[in-house]
């Protein structure tokens, strides 16, 4: 059975950051919803990619994923090669996602606008009919980039106050990163540091779309309007 949306990122907890939020409230409103990680975590400082695996899959019970897997890409070494294109090609010809949500395409981490391109290109491979590769060719329709690790201005933000503590609480399954501990000390915020980050950066995005909380989002595509008496977001 196809996903409606996929959501690809280069690590577990990747998603559960960026774009949460919209996966819950799509699986809220009755569509299939998945997540592709290309790593399994196996270079972070805290835990191990066996707690990582445990911890993705006890956030996608939290978030109403319907699927959700972790390729065996090196962690650390996310590299846009034609083996890895076709390892995510193989994914999106087997889940058939109408949209699916890449990380946006620049960042501070090589992992994470490395994984941009990557789906991006194996995107666009998966619809090749004469791809060297089992089922039928397929593109994604749309392709939308969450922005939240980025400082960009998005193109449009999607309402997340009524998942905002799901959300918090996927983030918070990944036990191995966010409790206190010794190991990372020095680069990882103290727990109670991190719910005020993350509802800032919720707030942010939902005062610019005139909510309580959201989460932006980038689309390459310009924006079609067929009603101008239902655009929404005020102006003055
Ligand atoms: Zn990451």
């Amino acid at each position: 059975m196809p996903v409606d949306i996929l959501a690809l990122a280069a690590h577990r907890d990747d998603v559960e950051q960026t774009c949460a939020g919209t996966l819950l409230k799509m699986a809220e409103r009755g569509h299939r919803t998945g997540i592709l990680d290309l790593t399994q975590g196996e270079m972070g400082t805290r835990g191990s990619a066996e707690d990582r695996a445990r911890e993705a899959a006890e956030a996608a019970r939290i978030l109403k994923v319907s699927w959700r897997q972790a390729l065996d890409i090196p962690d650390g070494r996310v590299e846009n090669t034609w083996e890895n294109r076709l390892k995510v090609a193989r994914i999106i010809r087997e889940q058939r996602p109408r949209v699916l949500i890449l990380p946006y395409w620049e960042g501070r981490h090589p992992d994470h606008y490395t994984a941009s391109i990557l789906g991006y290109e194996a995107a666009f491979l998966s619809g090749l009919s004469k791809l060297p590769l089992q089922g039928s060719p397929h593109r994604p329709y749309k392709i939308i980039y969450a922005s939240l690790y980025r400082d960009v201005r998005p193109t449009f933000v999607v309402d997340i106050t009524d998942q905002f503590e799901a959300r918090f609480a996927s983030l918070m399954a990944y036990k191995s990163q966010f409790t206190d501990q010794q190991a990372g000390s020095g680069i990882f915020p103290a727990q109670k540091e991190i719910r005020t980050r993350v509802e800032s950066m919720a707030r942010f995005y939902g005062m610019m779309g005139g909510v309580t909380y959201a989460e932006p989002f980038v689309q390459k595509e310009i924006g079609l309007v067929d009603d101008v008496l239902a655009i929404p977001v005020k102006s003055i």
